[in-house]
């Protein structure tokens, strides 16, 4: 089966229990979804594979019941059942080699990563397991209208801040809405990603998250992992008197085209950073890499593959623990 040109879209449900403290790990059980999405390319060479998998993640929608927030030190995830997804991570490995992506980390990239001063993640598809935006739509019922402007968004082919704002325009979430929407949807922390950011933090690196999702979203996020709210760059909602939906703060770098990378700068110069490291999955996070701000791109595909981010990445990973073991050694 030939996915040239394909975007693999790879979610991974996990239901999991509370974290018990910082010296227990949180019972977890877990099952993968696998979802191939046809690219806007090449997609017709993954139609059977995508139905199939499209049907096997409508069975497994129910194991969405992940209260992943850990309590960082100590706390540790696992997930039980790999067994559905590695095929499909072989294959989209297969697809990325075949490209010219590299899978392996340079002598260079590997000394780079292990001195550098601090990491900073994308959050919706790398340091969680999902679009929070699209989560919010399809709770509001603008799943589908919403989902197309993210992926023209992650694309590239649409200014960011029109993307933004034309999601928010059809979502018009209330304060209460969104109130309502955290309630009943835990964060999807990515497998791997709270003992990699132990990991770091051990090592005297600062974490940071970069994101163009929204503060209400991403605060609980890092603030169960220890990471200073101080060190989240994301968009903020704004609300009128009657918390009705009024706009978004255009002042936050990730509000526009190239924020990121503008938030990477500023992380740089006020912290002093000699070296920084960015790892996301969209080409929004891969233009943090430039003068002035990231030093290394570490491309991610655990939730979704795409083949234009896999090849500009100074390293791609299918896995967390990946980062998390090039590190450790
Ligand atoms: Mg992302």
């Amino acid at each position: 089966m030939a996915l040239t040109g394909a975007s693999v879209l790879l979610s991974s449900s996990i239901a999991s229990g509370q974290a018990t403290g910082s010296s227990q790990a949180p019972r977890q059980s877990a099952q993968q979804q696998l979802r191939i999405a046809a690219a806007s390319s090449g997609g017709s060479s993954a139609t059977r594979c995508q139905r199939r998998a499209e049907a096997r993640q409508q069975q497994q929608q129910k194991a969405w019941r992940c209260s992943s927030v850990v309590d960082g030190a100590g706390a540790s995830m696992t997930v039980d059942n790999e067994s559905d997804a590695a095929p499909v991570v072989a294959h989209a490995g297969e697809v990325a080699r075949a490209a010219g992506v590299r899978l392996d980390p340079s002598p260079e990239l590997l000394q780079l990563i292990r001195s550098a001063d601090a990491f900073t993640f994308d959050v919706d598809s790398t340091f969680c397991a999902d679009e929070s935006i699209d989560e919010i739509a399809a709770f509001l019922g603008v799943g589908e209208q919403v989902a197309e402007l993210t992926a023209k968004a992650m694309g590239g082919s649409v200014p960011f801040q029109d993307a933004l704002a034309g999601r928010l325009g059809v979502m018009h979430p209330s304060r209460e809405d969104l109130e309502r929407f955290l309630a009943g949807h835990p964060p999807k922390i990515s497998p791997g990603i709270p003992e990699l950011v132990l990991l770091l933090r051990s090592q005297g690196k600062q974490v940071f998250l970069v994101s163009g999702g929204f503060r209400i979203v991403i605060h609980p996020i890092a603030e169960s992992l220890g990471i200073p709210i101080d060190h989240v760059f994301a968009n903020t909602i704004l609300f009128d008197h009657d918390g009705a939906y009024d706009g978004f703060d255009p002042n936050e770098f990730p509000s526009r085209s190239g924020g990121k990378r503008e938030a990477v700068q500023h992380i740089k110069k006020t912290h002093g950073f000699k070296t920084v490291v960015m790892v996301g999955d969209g080409i929004t996070d891969f233009e943090a890499r430039a003068e002035g701000g990231a030093d290394a791109f570490i491309g991610y595909g655990g939730v979704v593959y795409r083949e234009n981010v896999a090849k500009l990445s100074d390293w791609y990973v299918f896995s967390i623990a990946d980062i998390t073991t090039a590190l450790s050694q």
